[in-house]
């Protein structure tokens, strides 16, 4: 036992000491490792650093592979989405003039007729005019020079500077200015310029849908019994034409336009109500985040700057808030009461206030400027 304690510390002492002459001959590259490590460290952090680095951070990090897939998928299929909101919707259409508007002449009364011939174009005209103005205007671009803007901070993806509210979108691969979200089914980042459009959209589609789903609630009934009825038929027609031998003769069956007739008021019925239900939950999100004065990205944002300041017994305001009536008056460019009718009812091409590269602020406390930094 003895001898074997002895052996392993001689050894020990032997490579210990063949360390030292290394290190001192510079036999060992222990000198140069440590300095790769230092060098390493110091890229890592002078890459990674900064004052608002926390657990977020490392975990955007660790999703960036998950974040690049989403955002090539997004790219590839925005146009198929866009391709099927047109189809989706010219369909419903097709089959309110074809199937049912002939229905609604023969049996409705006259002034109902008037009401929904009246109500359903003008939602219709709204919804096409605010989908096609959302996919084709640009949400606007913080232009290169820095000149010209009043830069808050520097992209580090696209080395340019970027104004206030102004967010890099990965899948346009540019700065937008106040960047709310990328929508897939417009394949347009919604931003300063095309903001209005898209909530218009949003806006006038559930109302259609809404409208739809309920003035056509009794014929979604109707058409649904109509189908159980033609599938008991159906059943009952195979069991007689097994039993052939007996002379019963098999019972009616329903045309192929009343079958397609019966099937396109289910299809439209049920497309209507799921769109009015899911689009209806996102509108009511926005109508609540401009009613704030703020975008989808900002809400989280100050959300974490609301928190930051609560723990130090501080109320966090945010500074492009103009108040509830305030926010809406911006957001929809209403400037005289007849801009409630001319440019919020009727179809408007006129640009947002401002810019999209100054923003006029409320008042805000030393503490809030990191936020407005943030921003
Ligand atoms: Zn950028
Ligand atoms: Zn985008």
């Amino acid at each position: 036992m003895r001898t074997r304690r002895w052996i392993f510390s001689a050894v020990m002492r032997l490579l210990l000491r063949c360390l030292r002459i290394g290190q001192r001959h510079r036999f060992w590259p222990t000198q140069k490792v440590w300095q790769l490590w230092l060098y390493g460290r110091l890229c890592l952090r002078s890459l990674l650093y900064n004052s608002f680095t926390d657990s977020d951070t490392a975990l955007d990090a660790l999703f960036e592979p998950v974040y690049w897939l989403v955002d090539h998928i997004t790219r590839w299929f925005g146009v198929v989405f866009v391709a099927l909101v047109i189809i989706l919707t010219s369909s419903v259409v097709c089959i309110v003039y074809v199937c049912l508007l002939p229905l609604i002449l023969r049996t409705y009364p006259l002034p109902w007729v008037f009401w929904h011939f009246i109500y359903g174009h003008w939602n219709l005209v709204m919804i096409v005019f605010h989908y096609y103005m959302a996919i084709t205007t640009q949400p606007g671009y913080p232009p290169q020079s820095k000149s010209d803007i009043a830069a808050v901070s520097i992209c580090r993806k696209c080395i340019a500077p970027k104004p206030a509210r102004t967010h890099h979108c990965s899948i346009c691969n540019r700065c937008v200015l106040k960047m709310d979200h990328h929508c897939p089914w417009l394949n347009n980042c919604v931003g300063h310029f095309n903001h209005r459009y898209f909530f218009s959209f949003c806006l006038f589609m559930t109302m259609g849908c809404i409208y739809s789903s309920v003035s056509g609630w009794d014929m979604f009934w109707e058409a649904y019994a109509a189908i159980e009825k033609m599938k008991l038929l159906a059943k009952e027609r195979l069991q007689v034409t097994a039993n052939q031998t007996y002379g019963q003769t098999p019972p009616p069956t329903f045309t192929f336009q009343e079958r397609a007739f019966h099937k396109s008021v289910v299809y439209a019925w049920v497309l209507c109500s799921s769109v009015a239900l899911a689009l209806g939950a996102l509108m009511i999100w926005h109508t609540v985040l401009i009613t704030r004065g703020e975008t989808s990205i900002e809400r989280h944002i100050n959300r974490k700057e609301k928190r930051r300041l609560q723990k130090k017994g501080k109320v966090f305001r945010n500074p492009y808030s103009y108040g509830p009536l305030g926010n809406w008056k911006v957001f929809l460019g209403v400037e005289r009461k007849r801009h409630w009718v001319t440019r919020v009812l009727l179809p408007s091409t006129h640009p947002p206030k401002g810019s999209g590269l100054n923003w006029d602020t409320t008042p805000y406390g030393p503490e809030q400027k990191t936020a407005l930094l943030a921003i």
